[in-house]
């Protein structure tokens, strides 16, 4: 065994990944580690080919209010500041144009309302008509070689930062946190962690399948498996997991940039939006799809026992499952999303909802992304009757912090470092570099309860 930590990280994805950086070069906690239970880093939701390689930034994203852009907004602007200063860049993060595309009377009016509303607060934001929209996105304005007919309208900017590859962002992550002067950094691959017992001393004794560790603090960043840890150390009994998987198709390029379409008010996730591919070059992805599935890990079957240990099946679970599945439109959308998933079915299907953005597209060009795609692991507030959307943390206050992370939770993942290493700079009665920190990540001031886009959650 190896001498104690100060801080051990569970989870190698962008989450863990972020809380190593941020700890190794903006704190004085002098021996840090992280364990992965694969042999890279991010490979499983941050994997480049998982998520939609978004930075979210509020303004497209109709399911947003204007609090939670605000908030989302501050976060990814942490990525993009840290992103934009490293030697790499070009392979990190990426512009293209983007807007939100309202299609029908109803939408349309509803995106001029947005522009009303955020465009003060997001300056590069336009409000684009078909001309617009046919200059920068042709194939959606143009339907058999006319402007098409439907009234459309989008919202969006042609010149930010757009797409990153959080994989690759997560691997300089690790590089710029081995690089720290006068720190102890530990990454240690294929090491899975089985079980984190608190001994008699205060410390935590982390035991994988080969070997045990021993820490003074411990954040687990490691996605659904993040919630049976706590469960494990008796904490957030109270939470079970919904995973909601999402697949993704390829076209050939028909879009130059990211395209969303206006979220439906009573559906929980995104509508399905189509963009470049920052590792497919000549592309256009499509997705992603939105499907319960009971596994914690996408492709992973052997995750299916331990979705089962945090599941939890009871009255409470269903009440929630009962209270979503009552509401037409997401009966109608799970049932819909489950037959994407269905060969011969699923590519007329999904061609209906992908023909609101390109009108012309054509069932032979569509090819559903094989493997491609991650699981979103949404928490169930069992107390409170409710599906949590976005991320949330268990903080436990004594050196113990559980992160479960669905969507944007790669866009807010320095934020979501920052929150957590305050914490344990705190418990360690360590030191925080405020100064170095807002100089090379801030905008504005320091996170806190007011501008945090993840939830803090009770561990009991
Ligand atoms: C379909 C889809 C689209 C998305 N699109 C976007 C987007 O466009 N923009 C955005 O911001 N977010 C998006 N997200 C969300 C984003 O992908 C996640 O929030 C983010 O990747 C979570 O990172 P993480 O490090 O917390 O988790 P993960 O990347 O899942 O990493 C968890 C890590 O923990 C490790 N681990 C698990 N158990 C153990 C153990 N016992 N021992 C050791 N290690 C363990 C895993 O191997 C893994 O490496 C999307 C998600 C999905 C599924």
């Amino acid at each position: 065994m190896s001498k104690p930590f100060d801080l051990l990280i569970v989870g190698g994805g962008i989450s863990g990944t972020a809380l190593l950086y941020l700890a190794s070069k903006y704190s004085d906690i002098k021996h840090i580690g992280m364990l992965e239970k694969y042999a890279a880093s991010a490979r499983v939701n941050s994997l480049h080919s998982n998520n939609s390689q978004t930075l979210h930034c509020g303004d497209i994203e109709t399911n947003y209010t204007l609090e939670k852009a605000q908030k989302v907004k501050r976060a990814a602007r942490m990525v993009e500041r840290f992103a934009t200063a490293q030697p790499d860049i070009d392979h990190l993060i990426f512009k293209y144009p983007k807007m939100v595309l309202g299609v029908g009377a109803t939408e349309c009016q509803r995106l001029r309302e947005r522009f009303e509303v955020f465009s003060p607060h997001f300056p590069n934001m336009r409000l684009l008509e078909l001309k617009d929209i046919a200059r920068i996105e042709p194939a959606v304005a143009y339907s058999k070689g006319t402007l098409r007919q439907d009234e459309v309208v989008a919202l969006g900017s042609e010149d930010e930062y757009t797409a990153v590859n959080f994989e690759a962002l997560s691997r300089s992550f690790i590089r710029q946190a081995k690089k720290a002067e006068g720190k102890e950094v530990e990454v240690h691959f294929n090491q899975q962690v089985v079980k984190i017992k608190k001994q008699d001393d205060g410390m935590y004794r982390v035991t994988t399948e080969d070997t045990s560790y021993l820490t003074r603090t411990l954040v687990a960043c490691a996605g659904g498996h993040s919630l049976r840890m706590a469960h494990q150390m008796g904490f957030g009994r109270h939470f079970s997991v919904l995973p909601v998987a999402g697949s993704y198709y390829f076209t050939p390029q028909v879009l130059n940039g990211k395209v969303y379409t206006v979220q439906n008010d009573k559906l929980p996730f995104a509508a399905i939006h189509g963009d470049p591919d920052v590792m497919v070059p000549g592309k256009t992805r499509w997705g992603p799809t939105a499907l319960v599935l009971p596994v914690l890990e996408r492709y992973n079957w052997q995750t299916m026992k331990d979705f089962f240990r945090v599941f939890k099946f009871d009255i409470k679970v269903w009440n929630v499952l009962y209270d979503l599945l009552k509401v037409t439109d997401i009966r109608n959308y799970m049932a819909k999303n489950f037959l994407f998933e269905i060969p011969f079915l699923r590519k007329s299907l999904f061609l209906k909802d992908a023909r609101k953005i390109v009108p012309d597209m054509a069932y032979k060009d569509l090819t559903f992304a094989s493997k491609v795609g991650g699981v979103r692991p949404q928490l169930i507030d069992k107390n409170n009757r409710k599906l949590l959307m976005g991320e949330s943390k268990i903080s436990t206050g004594e050196g113990l912090i559980f992160n479960v992370t669905p969507s944007p939770g790669a866009t807010t993942c320095l934020e979501n470092a920052e929150i957590d290493l305050r914490t344990v700079v705190k418990l360690l009665g360590a030191n925080f570099d405020e100064e170095g920190f807002a100089r090379d990540l801030l905008d504005d001031g320091p996170t806190n309860d007011e501008n945090a886009t993840s939830r803090m959650l009770n561990a009991s």
